[in-house]
């Protein structure tokens, strides 16, 4: 499945002046192109079933809404199509959907516009979420270490504040981290995108986490044909046993709290940048979280469109 864009080497940085005992952060998991007609090209190409099924998916009669860009012709065939969980799709369209964002972000105190987003639009405007429905997440804290609940609330705070995306917590899942992850699983979640997974997780399941990397995190994007991204859920693994062993230290939540707000600044759509002063460079060298640039990034993908139609 093609959904994994080229990305940087994370090791490129291995090099760099970063203080012992620096924090690795991953690539992103999950920016997966589910744009459909691109999807649809690569079905082509590629013979892979998976790919029929979200073709079948966005013609059928659950995404009624966007009829302007399907074929009528084919709805009635693809509405007989089983929609088995696991398998790629989408729900019906514009569940908690608003007219308008459903909070504004708050202004960046310091301009800065040392920031990269994940991924644009044709017309260079970021991919971002929705700001006009709230951003459901679940978290697998099996392997959580103690008090690191608070750190995930106070992230997600951070995090809706700077975007004004309001998250809300449908409470633990089972469900394992997984770069395959569909974003439709009605079967787990009902008929709505598959919520944000905060997973707390290991190496051994997670292998993106190997070595030094310590979280990854990513999203999901979604469009008709054409038209224009946006991110429909994401992914935030965090390697639970080097975190433990970090909270250890006197700062040690200073720099679990660092991890989870970069990740969770790559769910929103941010990228790495290159400026060691932004949270968003691939290493946490220091826990003063999100920095001016990281902040003016964030403050773009809130003016992300509303989508009634995703
Ligand atoms: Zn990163």
């Amino acid at each position: 499945m093609e959904n994994r864009p080229p990305r940087r080497a994370p090791s490129r940085h291995a090099g760099s002046k970063a203080p012992l005992g620096v924090r690795r952060v991953a690539e992103l998991l999950l920016t997966a192109g589910l744009t459909a007609g691109a999807v649809f090209g690569a079905a082509l190409a590629l013979n892979d079933p998976r790919f029929k099924e979200l073709l079948n998916v966005r013609i059928g009669p659950g995404n009624g809404q966007s009829a302007g860009q399907q074929d009528p012709g084919s709805a009635g065939e693809a509405g007989q199509v089983p929609q088995a969980e696991g398998r790629l799709g989408a729900p019906p369209p514009g569940l908690e959907e608003s007219d308008a964002p459903l909070a504004a972000a708050d202004p960046p105190p310091l301009g800065s516009d040392s920031y990269h987003f994940l991924a644009v639009n044709g017309d260079g405007s970021p991919v971002g979420y929705s700001p006009c429905r709230p951003l459901h997440y679940v978290i697998n804290n099996e392997l959580a270490p103690a008090g690191s609940q608070q750190l995930v609330t106070e992230s997600i705070a951070t995090i809706s504040a700077a975007t004004g995306i309001r998250f809300i917590y449908d409470g633990t899942t089972a469900e394992q981290p997984s770069p395959q992850r569909p974003p439709y699983q009605p079967g787990a979640y009902g008929e709505r995108w598959a919520p944000l997974l905060i997973a707390w997780t290991t190496p051994e399941v997670a292998p993106q986490l190997k070595g030094k990397v310590i979280g990854t995190g990513g999203s999901t994007h979604f469009s008709y044909d054409d038209g224009p991204k946006a991110f429909v859920t994401g992914g935030l693994d965090l390697d639970a046993p080097q975190i433990a062993d970090e909270l250890l230290n006197p700062d040690g939540h200073l720099y679990a709290r660092a991890v989870i707000l970069h990740e969770l600044s790559h769910v929103m759509g941010l990228d790495h940048v290159d400026d060691p002063t932004q949270l968003m460079y691939p290493e946490i060298g220091t826990p003063e979280g999100l920095s001016a640039g990281d902040l003016n990034g964030l403050y773009e993908l809130s003016k992300a469109q509303c989508r009634k139609d995703l």
